[in-house]
């Protein structure tokens, strides 16, 4: 007898790291900004109007994506707008990967990716990292797969890769569309945004979540040609005509006007990152060239499994990958110097 459970879409859904609660902990483990949002976002979010609450907010989240238009020199047509990246991005599969030829992505990356390839049953393969977990062009230039994603800077490796190279893998494949992910290029990356004007089959997608601090308000946004944006469209206003709360669109714009806050923040990580950077090479670390806010890092005897558990219990959260290409490493996110100083005391403390 068949019984309802036969039924059911079976998935192994995307892990997260830890959001554990409290006060006098470090939290190293997501890649979250250790500063606030602009305090212009604090004074909007004073003046919000709940009245507006009884009604729908704008399902084309016009006031925000004319914002973005004007912070990136481009049109309204370029922008779509979602809740976080991580739901731009799925929006992105659904709409732009339904060849029968398999999507190809690193084997070490954002792991979300191969999430949504099996939830929407899309064919994918994971193409290796070179020894220097260093993308390799050559790989992604057949013209022959069904579509292409790439994170640069990568994730959990911090790697950027030159615009030349996203511009040789758009390039050779007119046949798929090639998604950007863009999620750490404010900390050193090189964005393809300039390639928009020549290729229709680009996709750059971009989070509030890491540089502009703001995780807890979910909002991400792509940019592409008039075409591959109004196809994003379609496919989400068949699901959802309102992801993006009122809220969240006025203090998205109250963020991307407050460009001053934006860039000073930015270059405090940096400085941090460069820091910490030479503080675990003095420890024995090898560290990965990083261009995000994050650095992935591996002690000299490769147990950071252990190094994880023993942080976690003093109670510094970091991440740990343990698949095969990455269970040598930490992945460590660049906190204020306060915080990395408590973790430098900790490993000196082991
Ligand atoms: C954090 C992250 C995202 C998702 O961020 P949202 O919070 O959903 O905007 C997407 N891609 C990469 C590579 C990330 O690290």
């Amino acid at each position: 007898m068949s019984s309802w459970q036969e039924n059911i879409r079976k998935v192994t859904p995307y892990v997260p790291g830890e959001q554990p609660q409290g006060t006098d902990l470090v939290k190293l483990n997501t890649n979250e900004n250790p500063y606030p949002p602009s305090t212009q976002v604090n004074e909007t979010i004073a003046k919000l109007d709940t009245d507006r609450y009884s009604r729908y907010p704008d399902p084309t989240a016009s006031e925000l994506e004319e914002a973005l238009a004007r912070y990136h020199g481009l049109k309204k047509e370029n922008f779509f707008v979602g809740t976080g990246s991580d739901d731009v991005l799925s929006t992105a599969f659904l709409t732009f990967f339904n060849s029968k030829k398999e999507i190809i992505f690193p084997d070490v990356t954002y792991s979300f990716y191969p999430v949504w390839a099996r939830v929407y049953g899309i064919p994918y393969r994971e193409v290796p990292l070179d020894e220097n977990y260093r993308i390799r062009v050559e790989d992604y230039l057949s013209g022959d797969v069904g579509g292409i994603v790439i994170a640069n800077p990568n994730a959990p490796t911090g790697i950027s890769m030159p615009v030349s190279e996203i511009e040789r893998i758009v390039q050779a494949n007119p046949g798929c569309v090639v998604i950007v992910d863009e999620a750490y290029v404010d900390y050193g990356g090189e964005t393809a945004l300039p390639l928009l004007e020549k290729y229709e089959n680009l996709l750059v997608v971009r989070t509030f979540s890491k540089s502009r601090a703001m995780a807890g308000a979910r909002i991400g946004y792509a940019i592409g040609g008039k075409q591959v944006i109004s196809a994003l469209y379609d496919v989400a206003q068949s699901i959802n005509s309102y992801t993006m709360t009122y809220a969240s669109l006025k203090i998205g714009v109250a963020s991307v006007e407050d460009d001053e806050y934006f860039r000073s923040r930015i270059n405090d990580v940096v400085a941090t990152r460069e820091r910490t950077v030479k503080e675990l090479e003095k420890r024995g670390f090898t560290v990965l060239p990083s261009a995000s806010n994050f650095i992935f890092a591996r002690p000299s005897d490769g147990n950071a499994k252990g190094i994880f558990e023993k942080l976690r219990e003093k109670s510094i959260y970091v991440r740990y990958f343990s698949a095969d290409r990455t269970k040598e490493f930490l992945r460590i996110t660049i906190g204020t110097d306060e915080q990395m100083d408590k973790l430098f005391a900790a490993l000196d403390s082991m």
